[in-house]
């Protein structure tokens, strides 16, 4: 690292390399004694704060203007943090006790804005990185990322954070004839508020929590939502028996076996809810527990989208056949008018974009493939946090493990005097 340093400090005085260097289209090379984080959300700011605790310096590269930027810019107003707040807190800091159990979406933001400033947390903003690769030669990560005007920067570094997020791109279907729909088409990433579709024919499509949310928000406004559903789902209320559905689950996993709280879960959700199914909603085969550990699939925790599609103010549709100009033709042959489309389709790691690596992480998802609670640390320094499919709760392990297994190595080198 030492030599490293050296021969780039000598660089930045060198007048002949800077002329060079001008010329040239190649990047700017910055060395960076501690580990790279790509991205400054949630996961990036944990890590860095836990690393911070220990003393070891970190970079994070953002490709944004802000921190959490899938909250700031590409969510709902109507959006609160699905889980309660202890079960979404960062390492070392807790929310505000004043918050309310389920906080919205600024408030959470604030949140971590405030736990930015208090562990001096500041991202490299507008850095897109572009690639990411071990060089075998030297030992080293090269991280190559551009800013907005195409400026190219190299960051070398030992180790290298994945913080980029199981979000990190929408996830949009191929329909037939999407071309030839007039109206508006968009993803919920670009939904803001039902505000905007008051008194207009919307057909949101897909049931999971933001598609349901979605809905409820266009009614609220009083525009006229139909909900694809193209797959089974299990809605459970957010709340049973005075305490939050997730809460309940956890404490319940810790002595009985999870199929039977599935069955308990199921139970309680038919004496509040009823039986889905009769509303369009069929439920999977497997428990909502067995399934999310399986799949990954997350059950919906219903905030009255469920009484709404009972009264008939929500309809369920079935897939998509194909679009026409104003119109929608589904599967089962109907066809009927809509204004506009809400895609509610979920989204996508972008991870094989840019890291050139595939023993960790899947080309294919772009996932770690490790399963949990083992993915993320990968060889040579690499590491993944917030590809749990456990949300909040997962990153704060990842960044915890992460840091503490950095801050081994960073102190065996300072023994070794390499630092
Ligand atoms: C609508 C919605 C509601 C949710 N509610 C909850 C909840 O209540 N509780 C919960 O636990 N989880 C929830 N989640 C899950 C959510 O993904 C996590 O809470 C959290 O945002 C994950 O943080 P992250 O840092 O891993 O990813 P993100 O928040 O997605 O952050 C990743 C960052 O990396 C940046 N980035 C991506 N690619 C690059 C690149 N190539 N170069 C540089 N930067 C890059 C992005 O711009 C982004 O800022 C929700 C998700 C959604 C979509």
């Amino acid at each position: 690292m030492d030599c490293l340093r050296e021969i780039e400090g000598k660089q930045a005085h060198d007048p002949m390399f800077i002329e060079k260097m001008n010329k040239s289209s190649k990047p700017r090379c910055i060395m960076v004694p501690g580990p790279v984080i790509v991205g400054a959300g949630p996961s990036g700011l944990a890590t860095a704060a836990c690393l911070k605790e220990k003393g070891v310096p970190s970079v994070v590269l953002e490709r944004s203007n802000c921190i959490a930027s899938l909250w700031q810019l590409k969510t709902y107003n109507r959006l609160r943090l699905h889980l309660p707040k202890q079960f979404c807190e960062l390492p070392l800091m807790g929310f505000p006790s004043d918050f309310p159990t389920y906080p919205t979406k600024q408030q959470f933001v604030d949140y971590l804005e405030a736990y930015a400033r208090r562990f001096d947390i500041r991202p490299r903003f507008n850095e897109t990185v572009s690639q990411a690769e071990y060089d075998d030669k030297l030992k080293f990560w090269r991280v190559r990322s551009s800013d907005l005007k195409g400026k190219k920067v190299e960051y070398v570094c030992w180790w290298l954070v994945v913080a980029t997020g199981e979000n990190a791109e929408a996830m949009v279907p191929a329909i037939e004839g999407r071309a030839e729909f007039d109206g508006d088409i968009r993803h919920t990433s670009s939904y803001k508020s039902g505000e905007e579709f008051r008194g207009k024919k919307v057909l949101v499509v897909g049931c999971g929590n933001s598609g349901m949310e979605v809905c409820l928000d266009l009614c609220n406004h009083n525009a006229r939502p139909s909900l694809v559903v193209r797959d089974t789902v299990h809605v459970l209320p957010r709340e049973m028996l005075g305490r939050s559905t997730f809460g309940l689950s956890m404490w319940l996993l810790r002595w009985l076996p999870m199929r039977l709280v599935d069955r308990f879960l199921l139970i309680v959700s038919w004496l509040m809810l009823g039986d889905t199914a009769r509303f369009g909603l069929d439920r999977p085969r497997l428990g909502p527990l067995e399934l999310k550990n399986l799949s990954g699939k997350t059950p919906v925790l219903d905030v009255g989208t469920l009484a709404k599609i009972k009264s008939g103010d929500i309809k369920v549709c079935p897939s998509i056949k194909r679009l026409k100009r104003y119109a929608v033709e589904f599967e089962n042959g109907k066809t009927e008018n809509f204004d506009a489309i809400i895609l509610a389709t979920g989204y996508k790691s972008n991870v094989p974009s840019w890291l050139k690596e595939t023993n960790m992480f899947s080309e294919k998802d772009g996932y770690p493939r490790k399963p949990f609670p083992n993915g993320w640390k990968g060889e040579c320094g690499l590491y993944a946090v917030g590809f749990t499919k456990r949300g909040l709760l997962g990153t704060s392990m990842d960044a915890k493990r992460i840091a503490e297994d950095i801050e081994r190595c960073w102190k065996a080198e300072a023994k070794q005097g390499q630092r």
